[in-house]
């Protein structure tokens, strides 16, 4: 609980503008994309490092705790503040500082929305492939909390591949700067590496140096349609083996589809049960080619109709159905699970037919798509939250998948992190030990652990 006095501290030291405490203001800053909510007692929105350093002071002294926030589209709860205290949101932090093309890398803020920071990229030749679905709105320093990832993925990497240097501001109020505005940088200890993907457990990022790469000359975009799910995986995993390198390799299965098409208006013929949306890009020839390659293949794997656009307009209506996906199974029932895991390309099959099976099983309904090129799925659960018993099944079916997923070799999490939802499964990954020097680091960076308790650990 903050007392009056500390409020009085803050609205001094950052104006009253930055310290919210209506119950409105709590309240739209309790949740993500989870069903998990809980109110803080300030919303605190800092314009500057200084601003984010004079709060973590107070709130250190004070065993206050914080939890920084981007846009609050996260998939584990991590924004959401779990003990209470005080919530930072950085989206006032939202200045593209520095856009430097010779030297390919961009200096911004946190709060910076990440397709904003793509568009004007664009316009000077420039790249920044990370593209989580949620683009539109989500925050830069949210998708380095999470290293987001997205369908660029599979050719292109995370986000974690695009950081050359963070600014960051530690519990007690001290800015650490880490990496460089170079290429190559290894002077001591990773830091940033570290700090990608920490999920605010460890300090606050107050700006980023952003490696970019130049645009490609052409995109082209194929969906093939298929009768049989196991068909779209097989083109994928002989994709992969061929030595192609689409930018991205999406697959989604019939239920992901039928709520698609109906949002959407995305063409597949009838009695198409899975479809892969891939995009190949580079040089124009080189484009065409591997397009074309995709096109044969997904022949040869009895692909029912093959469609291939180079219009950008039509692309990008492609690419947006997909990117719909989650929204539009949420129209289907009222509450929807979305999980995120990671397999072996080889177990792609595999894994699929044991969510289609956990689902017939628990007597749910799972739509399954994701970036298949990746092996990373995401089983969506659709139920709804006042139905206990069907909660109670989907939270059994939920645990099963990450079973499964872990016994066929895979991972937890590919882009979402652990949050809160996947902390009472880490262990099992990353057993006892890794657990114990998790927790020594994070000591050692926050011994009072005021940065957003309740994560990552149980
Ligand atoms: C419809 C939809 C589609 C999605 N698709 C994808 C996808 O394709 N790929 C993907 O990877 N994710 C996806 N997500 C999940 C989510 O959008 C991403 O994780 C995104 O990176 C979160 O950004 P945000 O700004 O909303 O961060 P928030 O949710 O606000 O925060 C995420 C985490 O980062 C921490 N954090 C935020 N800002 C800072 C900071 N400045 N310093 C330190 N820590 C910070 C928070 O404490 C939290 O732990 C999707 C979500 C939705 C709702």
């Amino acid at each position: 609980m903050l007392s009056d006095a500390l409020l009085k501290k803050l609205r001094k030291e950052l104006g009253q503008e930055n310290v919210l405490t209506s119950d409105e203001e709590l309240v739209c800053h309790s949740y993500d994309a989870t069903l998990i909510r809980s109110l803080p007692d300030a919303v605190v929105t800092p314009r500057t490092a200084e601003d984010v350093s004079k709060v973590l002071v107070l709130a250190n002294e004070n065993a206050i705790p914080v939890t920084p926030r981007g846009s609050g589209t996260g998939l584990t709860g991590g924004s959401v503040p779990l003990r209470g205290g005080i919530v930072l949101c950085l989206t006032k932090m939202n200045s593209i500082r520095e856009i430097a093309p010779a030297d390919l890398l961009a200096v911004v803020e946190p709060g910076v929305v990440t397709g904003e920071l793509q568009r004007k990229l664009e316009e000077e030749g420039l790249f920044y492939p990370p593209d989580p679905a949620s683009l539109e709105i989500s925050s830069i320093g949210g998708n380095i909390g999470n290293s987001a990832g997205g369908p660029r993925g599979f050719k292109y990497g995370m986000t974690k591949d695009y950081i050359l240097g963070l600014e960051v501001v530690l519990p007690t109020g001290e800015l650490v700067k880490t990496g460089a505005r170079t290429v190559k940088c290894v002077t001591g200890y990773d830091l940033a590496r570290l700090f990608t993907g920490s999920e605010g457990t460890l300090g606050v990022i107050t700006s980023a140096i952003l490696r970019l790469i130049p645009v490609p000359e052409e995109r082209i975009t194929v969906l093939a349609s298929f009768k049989r799910l196991e068909d779209a995986a097989s083109l994928v995993s002989e994709a992969v083996s061929a030595g192609l390198a689409p930018s991205a390799l999406e697959i989604m299965d019939s239920v992901t589809l039928s709520a698609v098409k109906e949002s959407s208006g995305l063409n597949s013929p009838e009695g198409t049960s899975a479809v892969v949306l891939s995009e190949t890009d580079g040089f124009s020839e080189v484009a065409m080619k591997e397009a074309q390659k995709v096109r044969e293949l997904s022949i040869k794997n009895g692909a029912i109709s093959v469609q291939m656009e180079k219009d950008k307009e039509r692309r990008e209506k492609l690419w947006a159905a997909r990117r719909g996906a989650f929204a539009a199974l949420a129209r289907k029932k009222p509450t929807t699970i979305l999980e995120d895991i990671v397999v072996p390309r080889t177990k792609l099959v595999e894994m699929v037919r044991a969510v289609a099976e956990i689902g017939r099983r628990h007597q749910l309904v799972i739509a399954t798509y994701g970036h298949a090129g990746d092996g990373n799925l995401h089983p969506t659960i659709l139920c709804d939250k006042r139905d206990e018993d069907e909660m109670r099944r989907a939270g059994s079916a939920a645990g099963e998948i990450f079973e499964r997923a872990l016994d066929l070799g895979g991972t937890l999490s590919g882009e979402h992190g652990i949050g809160f939802e996947k902390a009472r499964f880490l262990k099992k990954e990353i057993g006892e030990a890794g657990i114990k020097i998790m927790k020594r680091l994070k000591d050692s960076f926050d011994p009072k652990g005021i940065m957003n308790p309740g994560k990552m650990f149980e």
